[in-house]
């Protein structure tokens, strides 16, 4: 069976505004181009969201409330006719150590097994430096946007990556890439 390439977004500053830890769905700010896009992209690819979500650890968000946030914004993107195949989300923060948090390659790589996917021909777009990061670590290639944290961040970025100015951007280097590669996936 053909293996799937995919898209991996980062949630806060690429899909949505970074407005700090939400504890509450009705805090949930699309940028307004985020649907466009994401419909774009999922014509060719499957789409991932993997979050690091530190307010866990931090004692600042319930997991609770996380997962009612993440399951409110896969519900919101699925009413633009978008599907996000998964959502994986890490609870710890950076002093833990731990195998889950970006720029791990963890998630990608569970995904990748869960859902027979082709990372070769896959992405990771984010706006941090680590989301940049854990695309290199897994294999896949990055796209830093500059929403979100991406402009404040920029010059900690390690490598010489693609910069967008935001998701739609994205959306269309990537998709000008696959037209010129190969035919149509779906
Ligand atoms: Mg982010
Ligand atoms: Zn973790």
């Amino acid at each position: 069976m053909a293996k799937h390439p995919a898209v991996f977004l980062d949630r806060d500053g690429t899909i949505i505004e970074d407005i700090g830890y939400i504890k509450n769905p009705l805090h949930l700010i699309f940028y307004p181009e985020s649907f466009q896009a994401l419909n774009m992209i999922q014509e060719y690819f499957l789409l991932f969201i993997i979050t690091n979500q530190s307010g866990i650890a931090k004692g600042l968000t319930a997991e609770d409330e996380v997962k009612e946030v993440n399951k409110s914004l896969i519900d919101i993107l699925r009413s633009r006719n978008i599907r996000v195949y998964d959502l994986f989300y890490c609870p710890h923060k950076a002093e833990d150590s731990c195998t889950c948090r970006k720029p791990n390659p963890y998630f990608i790589n569970k995904a990748a097994e869960l859902y027979n996917l082709n990372l070769a021909d896959s992405y990771i777009i984010g706006d941090h430096p680590s989301d940049a990061k854990c695309g290199l670590n897994a294999g896949v290639e990055p796209i830093y946007l500059l929403t979100g944290h991406g402009r404040k961040h920029q010059e900690e970025l390690t490598h010489d990556v693609r910069i967008c100015e935001n998701i739609l951007d994205a959306a269309n280097y990537i998709i000008n890439k696959k037209r010129t590669t190969n035919e149509r996936f779906f």
